[in-house]
């Protein structure tokens, strides 16, 4: 197959040929062979299939949330090659069958490479650690693992959680949320949320967590990753923990580089609207700078969706009742175009590295996260930055419709999407 005229990190124009799921040669003017399927890029970028470090497809337990199949038609959509699917599903992927379950239907159903994360605690429930080696040792080789929805509350259990992953260079990403600071919050605490009357949810939350685990990460000498940062005090303690020269790595949300918590108040679909409500909640325009220039310098590594779908009517309903959590696979790219490339921050070759070679090297995924070049395996986003979307949630590949762009126009459209030279997308659909 040749690939025309597309722009390797936004470079000049070539062509790509694939050859049994490689590519093959990347070069100007390639002319196929009699047979060969020619694909148009239309002058569209290439860059190397996006791996979501973060991604909720809710099965087993929730299929009316999300299947494996739908999550990963939206990953492919979204321009996605890899997800690593969260362990919080119900039965929890606590032990080496559940793992071993996501990771077959993946196999079976996904329109791209499915990642399962283990749970670090037995149910979530953070008394008491889940047989990490088998799931290591599984056909799923688990890697990351997180109780994520839920933080580690417990030192002890972090510190063995953080020793014991080291056996088989595993990590292990904290949902970092300090639980009795945390009783009854509804979204960021700050001067909205006073405003409101709504139980706020402090930054000194989510910091001291990040600040406890870098600290046993260095003293056991382990690897930790820190999920959806949404904080500017995070990122300070984060760069400070790396200037140690600590294995610490961390991810940010789209909607945190893009969203604040002001949303909550006013919105273009009303105030109290709960597609705003999510966890970590939505901050300030301050922390959204700060954000914004930790990913630019890499204090934060990866952009990582935490696309949690919900069903319509766990959503609609009364702020405070209503789940907590947003999709994201199908606009993340759009929105990583918005807040850092039209502003200046990022290049292409930076969102290469930020939605896929960091996010493969920290899950130790081999097959992804790859430089387009000869010899790699033939994972290929292709997008154009130049379209203008207005978000239209019914035209979604996820089974659940909770997006927090509804109402707004957004930069670019994922044009094509390949794994290992076949393509998920063409123009746009789902193949
Ligand atoms: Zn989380």
């Amino acid at each position: 197959m040749i690939i025309q005229n597309v722009r390797v990190l936004g470079g000049e124009p070539v062509d790509i040929r694939v050859e049994d799921g490689l590519i093959a040669e990347i070069g100007p003017g390639l002319t196929g062979g009699a047979g060969d399927e020619v694909v148009d890029g239309g002058g569209a970028i290439a860059l190397p299939g996006l791996v979501d470090l973060h991604t909720h497809l809710r099965e087993p337990g929730r299929e009316d949330a999300e299947t494996v199949l739908t999550g990963t038609q939206a990953a492919a959509r979204g321009g996605y090659t890899a997800v690593h699917a969260m362990a919080n599903t119900s039965p929890v992927a606590d032990t080496a069958g559940v793992v071993e379950q996501v990771w077959r239907l993946g196999r079976e159903h996904g329109h791209c490479d499915v990642q399962p994360v283990g749970a670090v605690t037995v149910g979530l429930e953070g008394r008491q650690l889940a047989e990490l080696g088998a799931m290591a040792d599984s056909a799923a080789q688990v890697r990351v693992f997180s109780d994520d929805g839920k933080c580690v509350s417990d030192a002890v259990l972090m510190r063995r959680a953080l020793e014991y992953v080291k056996a088989f260079d595993g990590v292990v990403a904290q949902h970092a949320q300090e639980p009795r600071l945390t009783e009854g919050a509804q979204m960021n605490e700050g001067v909205v949320s006073g405003r409101l009357g709504l139980t706020g949810w402090p930054a000194v939350a989510e910091e001291a967590i990040i600040a406890r685990d870098c600290l046993l990460a260095a003293h056991v000498g382990s690897r930790l990753h820190v999920c959806h940062v949404s904080t500017a005090g995070s990122v300070e303690i984060i760069r400070w923990a790396k200037s140690k020269g600590w294995n610490v790595t961390a991810e940010v949300t789209p909607h945190h580089l893009l969203l604040t918590d002001d949303l909550v108040e006013d919105s273009p679909v009303g105030a109290y609207n709960p597609i705003y409500k999510v966890n970590p909640p939505l901050r300030t325009r301050a922390d959204v700078e700060a954000l914004r220039a930790a990913l630019a310098d890499g204090t934060i590594d990866v952009v990582a969706t935490d696309h949690a779908p919900h069903p319509v009517e766990d959503k609609e309903t009364e702020w405070s009742a209503a789940a907590m959590g947003m999709i994201g696979l199908e606009t993340a790219l759009s929105v990583v175009q918005e807040a850092m490339v039209d502003t200046g921050l990022l290049d292409w070759a930076g969102v290469a590295d930020r939605m896929s070679a960091a996010p493969a090297r920290i899950g130790r995924l081999p097959g992804h996260g790859r430089p387009l070049a000869a010899g790699a395996p033939a994972n290929i986003t292709l997008y154009d930055p130049s379209a203008r979307t207005p978000v239209d949630p019914a035209a979604y590949a996820s089974k659940s419709r909770n997006t927090p762009y509804e109402g707004m126009t957004l930069p670019g459209r994922v044009v094509a999407t390949f794994l290992r030279g076949t393509p998920t997308v063409l123009e746009g659909k789902l193949t």
